[in-house]
């Protein structure tokens, strides 16, 4: 058989070596507790203090002390101590109740915001294009005196779209209403420079970008009231209990640091790579149309809704060939409902189970894309024919 070929880099990506290279003192040799006060903790410490001033290069924050770089588990921890932590905090300052934030976010955030629903705050998910995306005057319109935080993607992982974050910060920093991004995606692929996003919180993850699963950063920028969720330890400066993972949080610097390097390379590579991908799918395949922006949107990103297709079931045939994607997040896989992002960004209801993403990454070449779409268009050919009353 033919080796695998990737193409769902917005799920995971796989850990690179250099990272690994750079894990591994400290799981044996550096095991120190950062906090310890003897010499096994000092080593573990300085790794921390290096990690984060590794981070706070790439994010152009501040790099001293870990006031502004709180390292979580990944993604989804980021994204909830964000939205909890400012909305618990504003409201024991007595700042008001209200929350603005997309009908696409991923459901690390959806799903906040719905909670916090039934806590008395009151949220306004914004309504978004055809393509998926939100301006910043619609989000000025929803703005109210009683707003604490605004929070938007930078990219949506199902469709790709890119928001156009430094507009909207701009905006929201000039009213002192606090903001944050899940930039979950965007590492690697975008800039991450919150001086010129305008931003105040910030949410990665380290798998996305060729680190290390179960390790994230929340940026907040030292003038924001965030309410820690995780109590019963000192650490990082009382913002997130709990003894660091140091070799994890090495990993996650490492990668992030490589990330930003090999940024402007990886770009150009990746942009014609998919470009070429649909442009092949749009003319080769009857009745698939692209999901998300045609250009403001992740380089190596390309989302189709098909009419008439199920997408899982070809993605699982696919899969038997070799090649592997997914159809919108890889987390809401095997779920019966159609996506939330294509129901809001009114897709044709007949292509809401047609959905397929094939995301390229650093070893993606031009060699996959043309066995994918060999492949695809045979595939979508035989599934038509069985279901000859559909398409
Ligand atoms: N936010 C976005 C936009 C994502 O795509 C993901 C993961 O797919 C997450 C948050 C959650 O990240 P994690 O898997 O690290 O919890």
């Amino acid at each position: 058989m033919e080796k695998f070929i990737y193409l769902d880099h917005s799920a995971t990506t796989p850990t690179d070596p250099r990272v690994v290279e750079a894990m591994l003192p400290y799981w044996t040799e550096v095991f120190g507790n950062a906090s310890s006060l003897h010499s096994a903790g000092k080593a573990a410490e300085a790794a921390l203090v290096q990690s984060r001033q590794t981070v706070a290069k790439v994010l152009n924050c501040h790099p001293a002390g870990p006031a502004e770089i709180i390292f979580t588990s990944g993604g989804t921890e980021s994204d909830n101590l964000a939205l909890r932590g400012v909305a618990h905090g504003m409201r024991a300052r007595g700042r008001g109740n209200h929350i603005i934030t997309t009908s696409v976010e991923h459901h690390a955030v959806l799903d906040v915001a719905k909670e916090l629903q039934t806590e008395g705050f009151e949220v306004t998910f914004l309504p978004v294009d055809e393509y998926g995306r939100v301006t910043a005057q619609q989000v000025v319109d929803a703005l109210r005196d009683e707003t604490i935080l605004v929070s938007i993607m930078y990219a949506n992982n199902e469709v790709g779209t890119l928001n156009p974050i430094a507009e909207i910060g701009a905006a929201l920093k000039k009213r002192r209403i606090p903001f944050h991004v899940d930039a979950v995606q965007a590492a690697g692929l975008l800039t991450l420079d919150v001086k010129k996003l305008n931003v105040d919180l910030l949410s990665l993850s380290a798998h996305k970008f060729y680190g290390p699963k179960g390790i994230g950063v929340l940026y907040m920028r030292r003038a924001v009231t965030l309410k820690p969720q995780m109590v019963g330890g000192g650490q990082q400066a009382h913002r997130r209990g709990g003894t660091e993972p140091v070799p994890m949080i090495v990993g996650l610097a490492e990668a992030l640091r490589l990330a930003e390097a090999e940024r402007e390379e990886t770009v150009k590579r990746l942009i014609p790579l998919r470009d070429n991908l649909i442009e092949r799918v749009l003319t080769l395949i009857p009745e698939a149309t692209l999901t998300g922006h045609p250009t403001e949107r992740l380089p190596g990103h390309a989302s189709f809704a098909m009419r008439g297709l199920n997408g899982d079931s070809l993605l699982l045939d696919l899969n038997e060939i070799g090649i592997g994607a997914s159809g919108g997040s890889a987390c809401t896989t095997g779920q019966q409902e159609p996506s939330h992002v294509l129901v809001a960004m009114n897709i044709d209801p007949d292509c809401l189970v047609g959905q397929m993403r094939f995301v390229l990454g650093k070893h993606s070449t031009q060699e996959h894309v043309d066995r994918l779409i060999y492949h695809l268009t045979a595939l979508v050919e035989r599934h038509r024919a069985l279901v000859p009353d559909i398409g």
